[in-house]
């Protein structure tokens, strides 16, 4: 039977009705940033003695390492960090943690909480890494940039809170809240420290009002059609799971292959995995919460769609995968082939052929639910799941909280050019493990990056800007500043 016209108009009449209600509202929405001054300026001087501090610290080689005697670099890199913060270290109290520092400067007034600024002495290594210009322990400074392993991740964060605690600490500033910092010296190699420290604070009964660890940065291009810069700060971290994937047969020659060899196997499996979506898409906070902070900033054709989410969330979910790996690792488990291997010889069958997968789990799909999902693939072609590690999503700060909205309206004061948003970290720190002790838990380094920066981050000519160093230092001052208001 034929749809009667009525009804046809009043689909379209809906569509219509619909389609101008979103216009306005992605109309509505449009922001530019306001022409103000940033609330913080440096001299010249300042920047010059901030980049040489840094250099000094990027020259002690703090590589992650796992055996005690091996790690007299940090023993140097910390006294170092006493010589160049002379009355950080003699007035804090000392609370360190098998050799990782945990220092508490105690507030004047006992009734207010306790602020942890954190960051990382040890760096990745550079050996076997070709391309570096400048060697990477030289600390040079040059082209307006100081240079070398750690001179961005992270040793420009611990270099800018300090700067700023001793800067405060010299105009004799009265710290009302007690403000610990806290370094691990092995938290690139998952060692340990901060997991020792945040159970040390746990014994004390001490809760922190909000952590402050390395995470996000003010960059660029963050979204298609975004031209602004944005400061994105980490309010949860995807979770991480190693999977080894083993496939046995008999072996044999490889001049009379049967069929389905454990590599072949193993091909169809992977290919399966990356062909077919086998994680849940969900759009979950802060996601939603990104995109309300963004979306006045994109071009019409953006803000349409992500301003008006009530209507197309479950569209952009679906969509967002298409727009960029990025954007599709927001909203669901992600899963890289890393590592594989199978016979020793090139004319030999295996007898077992493996591959590693390394996988992000969403907070809506945890690690268990993420491993039996990609575990129900290998099932199918006689292969067996072994999980090497496993760590679930972290808890999600939330975004309307008093102390996100707190460093977001600091940060927004400080580099008023710049969109300030949560967003979700699809890679990791240690400041999860204080999540035990604290309820705000937030990764943000207030320092401006380039796209070479941020790629050159564990990979080579790892740098940083003098400038985006000193605007660090000020805004993290600024924000003591307030917070012990
Ligand atoms: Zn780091």
């Amino acid at each position: 039977m034929p749809v009667p016209v009525i009804v046809l108009l009043c689909v379209l009449g809906v569509i219509v009705l619909l389609c101008a209600v979103c216009a306005i509202r992605a109309a509505r929405i449009k922001k530019t940033l306001p022409d103000v001054k940033p609330a913080v300026q440096w001299t010249a001087e300042e920047e010059n003695k901030y980049a040489a501090d840094l250099s000094e610290m990027v020259k002690i080689p703090t590589v992650s390492k796992r055996q005690e005697e091996e790690w007299p670099d940090f023993a140097l890199f910390q006294q170092k960090l006493a010589e160049l913060f002379p009355l950080f270290f003699a007035k804090a109290e000392n609370h360190d943690v098998d050799g990782n520092l945990l220092r508490r400067l105690p507030g004047s007034d006992p009734k207010r909480g306790a602020l942890l600024l954190m960051g990382h002495q040890d760096v990745v290594p550079a050996e076997g890494q070709s391309g570096w210009e400048k060697p990477p322990f030289s600390g040079e400074i040059a082209d307006g940039c100081v240079w070398g392993r750690g001179a961005m991740d992270c040793k420009s964060t611990v270099c800018c809170e300090l700067e700023a605690i001793e800067a405060l600490l010299r105009e004799g500033f009265d710290f009302k809240e007690d403000l610990w910092f806290f370094s691990a010296r092995n938290e690139e190699n998952s060692g340990g420290g901060s997991d020792a420290a945040a159970a040390y604070l746990k014994e004390k009964g001490i809760r922190l009002n909000v952590v402050l660890d390395e995470g996000g940065a003010v960059v660029t291009g963050m979204f298609p059609g975004m031209t602004a810069p944005a400061s994105g700060i980490g309010v949860v971290e995807k979770g991480f799971v190693n999977l080894k994937f083993t496939a046995r047969a008999e072996g044999g020659h490889a001049s009379t292959p049967p069929k389905n060899t454990p590599i072949a196997r193993l091909s169809k499996f992977v290919a399966e995995v990356e062909k077919k979506d086998i994680f849940q898409k969900k759009m979950v906070s802060p996601i939603p919460e990104m995109f309300g902070c963004i979306a006045p900033y994109l071009p019409f054709y953006f803000r349409f769609v992500l301003g008006n989410l009530w209507l197309f969330k479950g569209l952009v979910t679906r969509i967002l995968p298409a727009v960029s790996s990025m954007a599709g690792a927001f909203v669901k488990t992600t899963a890289a082939f890393t590592m594989s291997g199978g016979s020793a010889a090139p004319n030999v069958l295996p007898d077992e052929a493996w591959v590693i997968c390394n996988m992000r789990p969403s907070v809506h799909q945890n690690a268990e639910k993420s491993i039996a999902a990609i575990k129900r693939i290998a099932d199918k072609y006689d292969i067996e799941t072994e999980t090497l590690y496993r760590k679930d999503a972290s808890a999600v700060t939330d975004a309307g909280s008093e102390e996100f909205r707190f460093l977001a309206q600091c940060v927004a004061e400080c580099l008023p050019d710049t969109v300030v948003t949560p967003y979700m970290m699809t890679g990791g720190t240690d400041s999860r493990r204080f999540e035990t002790v604290c309820d705000n838990v937030l990764r943000f380094t207030p320092t401006r990056l380039t796209p070479q920066q941020l790629a050159a981050m564990h990979a080579a000519n790892e740098n940083i800007g003098v400038s985006a160093l000193a605007e660090g230092v000020k805004t993290y001052e600024y924000y003591i500043r307030k917070y012990n208001a």
